[in-house]
């Protein structure tokens, strides 16, 4: 590429273990969901030999299947730099985790507590606050409150003063994005977790402290998280946009936590083998207390193994498979993420620089220069985003239009109900990407210059 930077991974390289180059896909929609690797979808063809449930047979098969199965757990532990599987919960998707966040929590609410999110918050991160608060607790005759800190609208950056503010010794739970997937912003985590830890609430311990919960949804992805530096309490993400099938989706929780909550799903599984009579019922160990009923297996160790071919495809190895492979090193993890973010950064700020040419165009969130996930956000004066990410798609191009379950942000900027347009990045992105998006951009935006030749046939697949 000629207005490209020289890209921090070997794109030609990682490109050639998915499909979508060769259909002429410029895949610019990742903040929704990543394209798998081909050795992953391959996977579910190598396990049919042991093709069985987990913890409910004594044949070999269900024995090795058990084996990847508990492994996966002890990978993604390692991935988020958890103490160990038993703060591992999976579920179908973010949204899921974080609801389970809520029903487990539900009967510890006090009449007067009160939870504190953000408007820039996806709708999984707002909806469950405001239906604990409007919809279910009042059913239970108490009242909580749901309270909202607000953005600048002109930089994108989350009002820690105003967080402050809100936060105080009713405040049972904040709840934030660590990268919002419309503004780009990434909260400052470590100066909420301060503001969490100072508000007075008392806990049952007999310390004080706000829990703190961070919807990592599109933060996973692109870069590496340490749950035990960030010392959030619960973290949620969805491993559709981390190269894995859909349907997984993870919620890491403090031990002691996940020890003392109520589950919201109760049977088979989560009860300790044998330990149950009719007026009494013990629970499975962590974290198989919360994995009632057969899981998604084979989702639970594709997403495992996606995270092991993520590492090869950054390094360049060969592939390698469960049952033969080591233990993941965190190192390897955090220097391989490491690459993954200085990659997609440099990509989002092609785009960046590459949007200011185009005529009308307003891009949202933190400025050039500052952290941003990545992804771009605009609009385009006198044009419905909508019929952008149309004409994108008649070129080859394809980007997301609406409001990106991010109603709130896009209410406080004056977009609703239109939106924006989005254009989102992944590690396999190239320079190439961005020129096409942005070239498509420029001919969807100059009605006159529409009608020359598509990009899906100029562009060079790579
Ligand atoms: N939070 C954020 C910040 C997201 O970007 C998304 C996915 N768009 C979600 C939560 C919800 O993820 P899922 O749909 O997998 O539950």
């Amino acid at each position: 590429s000629a207005s490209g930077p020289a890209p921090v991974l070997d794109v030609h390289r990682i490109r050639q273990h998915f499909d979508f180059p060769a259909a002429g896909r410029v895949v610019t929609n990742n903040a929704a969901s990543t394209q798998p690797p081909r050795e992953l979808l391959e996977l579910y063809r190598s396990l049919s030999p042991w093709y069985e449930n987990v913890h409910r047979g004594q044949s070999s098969a269900s024995q090795h299947m058990t084996g990847l199965f508990e492994e996966s757990y002890d990978t993604i532990a390692t991935w988020l730099n958890a103490r160990s599987r038993r703060s591992i919960v999976t579920y179908r998707n973010t949204t899921e985790a974080i609801n389970a966040v809520m029903y487990s929590l539900l009967s510890e609410f006090r009449d007067g507590d009160n939870v504190v999110t953000t408007t820039m918050e996806h709708n999984s991160n707002f909806v469950p606050w405001y239906a604990l608060s409007r919809e279910i607790l009042p059913r239970f005759g108490r009242r909580v409150d749901h309270r909202l800190a607000r953005f600048d609208p002109v930089t994108g950056e989350l009002d820690l003063e105003h967080l402050a503010q809100l936060v105080d010794a009713r405040t049972k739970l904040v709840c934030v994005s660590g990268a919002s997937n419309f503004l780009g912003t990434k909260p400052p985590l470590r100066r909420i977790r301060a503001i969490a830890d100072d508000s007075g609430y008392p806990r049952p311990d007999g310390d004080s402290g706000s829990l703190l919960l961070v919807d990592a949804a599109q933060l996973v992805p692109s870069s590496s998280v340490d749950v035990q530096a960030l010392d959030v309490d619960y973290l949620a993400f969805s491993f559709h946009k981390l190269l894995a099938p859909f349907g997984i989706g993870v919620l890491y929780a403090k031990e002691h936590l996940l020890e003392q909550a109520l589950p919201f799903l109760y049977g088979g599984d989560m009860i300790a083998e044998g330990q149950v009579a009719p007026d009494r019922v013990s629970y499975n160990a962590l974290p198989w207390k919360y994995a009632a009923g057969t899981p998604n297996i084979l989702g639970v160790i594709a997403s495992a193994q996606a995270l092991r071919l993520l590492l090869d495809l950054v390094a360049g190895g060969r592939p390698r498979w469960f049952g033969t492979a080591e233990p993941l090193a965190r190192d390897v993890v955090v220097s391989s993420m490491d690459l993954v973010a200085r990659h997609t950064t440099a990509v989002t700020e092609q785009a960046m620089r590459s949007a200011q040419d185009v005529a009308g165009l307003t891009v949202y969130g933190p400025p050039p220069g500052a952290p941003r996930s990545p992804l771009v956000a605009f609009t385009v004066e006198g044009m419905d985003p909508l019929r952008i990410a149309e004409g994108l798609n008649e070129l080859g191009v394809e980007s997301r239009a609406g409001c990106h379950c991010a109603t709130l942000a896009h209410r406080d900027l004056g977009l609703v109900p239109s939106g924006s347009c989005r254009l989102s990045f992944a590690l396999y992105s190239s320079p190439d990407d961005v020129d096409s998006a942005m070239e498509a951009l420029r001919r969807v935006t100059a009605p006159a210059r529409i009608g020359r030749v598509g990009l899906r046939a100029a562009g060079r697949p790579y």
